[in-house]
């Protein structure tokens, strides 16, 4: 019976433990008041502040959510929140006061401290203020170094600024955190920012280091473009023009959409190497693979001009011109060899023709809300199903500056 009687109390001991322990968790001794923390969270103007939140209405949701937390002036979120809104509304000044003054709270554990740090961090990043965001980005990682926040942001400060070695090895921080799903990204990352090494290096002269961060960088990612064009650019300094053919090759080969970076290049060095026929069929072989592949027909066209056959580039323009009527090159191409052919009549009249089949001449019309586009004008959208906001979207020239149409819808 006893033993009853300790099992007994000894329950009801943890029971009145738990209780307190709850109590605790709820109130909070705040300048000699209790505040229950729970009423912020039930509180109308906390969820009211939310929906604005989601609608976007920046100003109302800032308006309740200060309502909100006058109600436990202690809580650190809803004031972190409070300043990152502030730097939103581009009211950095304001966001910048509002951080420092939560650092100068006693009693900051330490998860507590580096966010209030990073948020700090974003205000003077989003302020322009290089030297003071990057500093405090690093404070954040004293306290929290696996924190992927202020990795992310100080990478790319130290990219703004050109500082690609210090990028480098936050991303390889980065890397490191991420682990295995996130690692091709960051593979990607660093083989660019290895390119970028490269470069620097070519710029100061010091060829044999160049070339081994673009190889380095091709190593990392094997689609990594520019890596190869600068490759071969040194390759090419170095006088080894066969190296740099081959690597210019490879790169068409890993990325056949972009071969045109590698054309202008290896148009030049087939021609040193006396093989200009090479040129002629890379041209074809990449016509052929891709029916809109127009820049390889407009270089074509460019070699065939040159070599003394106008009329057979002119044949090349016709047939990019259909398939990539909106090319102004292409257009200029044509014209350039129409002209050195004295403007033949029946050659213009088929440039005229097959300008006027093409969709670009159509007079294309864009939703304003979605940016659906239709060839004619409606008055309601079929994707957004709003009414009115078609606009007929007009590519202006560089220099217009009476443009009828914002400028997110100009492409
Ligand atoms: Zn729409």
């Amino acid at each position: 019976m006893q033993g009853y009687g300790i099992v007994l109390i000894g329950l009801l001991a943890l029971l009145i433990g738990l209780t307190a322990g709850k109590a605790w968790e709820r109130y909070k001794l705040v300048e000699g008041r209790w505040v229950d923390r729970r009423r912020v969270r039930q509180s109308p103007h906390f969820i009211l502040g939310l929906n604005h939140l989601v609608a976007g209405q920046v100003d109302l949701a800032i308006d309740e959510l200060e309502r909100a937390a006058k109600l436990d002036p202690g809580a650190l979120e809803l004031r972190l929140v409070l300043g990152n809104l502030h730097r939103e509304k581009g009211q950095v000044g304001r966001a910048i006061q509002e951080h420092q003054a939560l650092l100068q709270r006693p009693r900051l554990n330490k998860i507590e401290h580096a966010n209030v740090l990073l948020c700090l961090g974003l205000d003077y990043r989003r302020g322009g203020f290089v030297d003071r965001a990057v500093a405090a980005f690093q404070d954040v990682l004293k306290l929290d170094p696996d924190n992927e926040a202020a990795l992310v942001n100080l990478e790319k400060l130290q990219e703004d600024q050109h500082q690609w070695q210090e990028a480098y090895v936050t991303r390889r921080r980065l890397a490191r955190i991420a682990g295995p799903p996130d690692q091709p990204n960051s593979q990607l990352i660093l083989a660019f920012l290895e390119n970028e090494l490269g470069l620097q290096a070519l710029k100061e002269g010091r060829l044999d280091d160049a070339i081994a961060r673009f190889e380095a960088a091709i190593d990392l990612d094997s689609r990594v473009v520019p890596a190869y064009l600068h490759l071969g650019d040194a390759q090419h300094q170095r006088g080894d023009l066969a190296a740099a053919t081959a690597t210019w090759e490879r790169a068409i080969a890993v990325a056949p959409d972009r071969a045109y970076l590698s054309l202008a290049r290896l148009e030049e060095t087939y021609d040193t190497l006396g093989q200009p026929d090479r040129f002629a069929e890379r041209c074809r072989a990449l016509t052929a693979a891709s029916p809109r592949e127009w820049r390889a027909r407009v270089a074509l066209a460019r070699h065939l001009t040159h070599g003394g056959e106008p009329s057979l580039a002119l044949e090349l323009l016709f047939d990019a011109l259909e398939h990539n009527p909106h090319a102004i090159a292409i257009h200029q191409a044509i014209w350039a060899t129409l002209s050195l052919l004295d403007l033949p009549k029946q050659l213009v009249a088929r440039y005229i023709d097959i300008t006027r089949q093409s969709v670009f001449y159509l007079d294309p019309h864009v939703c304003l809300r979605c940016r659906y586009r239709s060839t004619e004008l409606i008055w309601q959208c079929p994707h957004c199903h709003e009414w009115n906001t078609f606009v007929e979207e007009r590519i202006t020239p560089a220099t217009d500056t009476e443009a009828e149409i914002p400028a997110a819808l100009v492409q």
